[in-house]
């Protein structure tokens, strides 16, 4: 499989942004055995799309619904009309600061598939849950709530411990690899063999610096990168990594 790695840029980036990246990209050797994917706020999904090409598309979150009143939202049917390929959904900001629940995940990540988008279904554990040793059960409840009734074709699971999101400590490649072997299993008991297809990729301040050694580990398909996703050449490093060794 192909290495994935998908830059979330938050509620980053303007148009000056957006062509200076691109210009830096189109700078840079081009990527072979890697996806690579830039989610930008949404309203900047047609200027990526227009300046970027080898670069696949996502948005950072979708509706619940399919359509209808529903002031501010945004529906996968019409990001996937954008071009988008990928959707970023129950991101931890949007877990703690939406209150967005696993049922409301699954709900979005069927929409998502329904409409041939690729759900980046994301998981992971607080800080005080780590610490009290409730990792396993934590992110296996998350993971099964968030996945019922999600079909696996298109899906990507991401694990962002929460405590390593935007915070320059990341997981340990042990630790990575350690939730990444049990999501697999998960993966496994919930689809069956198809769930040995499944991508997983870790999110929590991967850098250049530290993106080959989490990209070594078996479990560890690609990377969910934020802040240094801004950065065209950071970027690109940790792509490039994800490349290296790829059949
Ligand atoms: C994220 O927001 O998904 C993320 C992983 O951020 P950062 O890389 O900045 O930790």
């Amino acid at each position: 499989m192909a290495g994935l790695v998908i830059a979330n840029w938050k509620m980053h980036g303007s148009l000056a942004l957006i062509a200076e990246f691109s210009q830096q990209w189109r700078g840079l050797p081009q990527l072979s055995k890697v996806d690579v994917v830039l989610c930008p706020p949404a309203p900047y999904l047609g200027a990526v799309s227009e300046a970027f090409e080898g670069l696949l598309l996502g948005a950072q979150n979708c509706a619940e619904q399919v359509e209808g009143a529903f002031t501010g939202e945004v529906a996968s049917q019409m990001l996937a009309e954008l071009g988008c390929h990928y959707i970023i959904i129950g991101h931890s900001e949007r877990r703690s600061l939406h209150g967005e629940t696993d049922a409301q995940v699954a709900i979005k990540a069927r929409l998502a598939a329904a409409e041939g988008l690729h759900p980046v279904v994301c998981v992971g554990e607080a800080l005080e849950q780590r610490e009290a040793g409730e990792q396993d059960e934590v992110v296996s409840e998350q993971l099964l709530g968030s996945l019922a009734h999600v079909p696996c074709d298109r899906l990507v699971v991401a694990y962002e411990p929460i405590w390593a999101i935007g915070t320059g400590h990341t997981a340990t490649p042990g630790q990575a690899e350690a939730m990444h072997g049990l999501i697999r299993r998960r993966l496994q008991e919930h689809y069956g063999a198809a769930g040995a297809g499944i991508p997983i990729i870790y999110g929590g301040s991967v850098k250049p610096e530290n993106a080959g050694v989490l990209f070594g580990c078996d479990n560890i398909d690609g990377a969910l990168v934020g802040g240094a996703s801004l950065d065209a050449k950071s970027f690109w490093q940790i792509a490039s990594a994800a490349s290296a060794g790829r059949a």
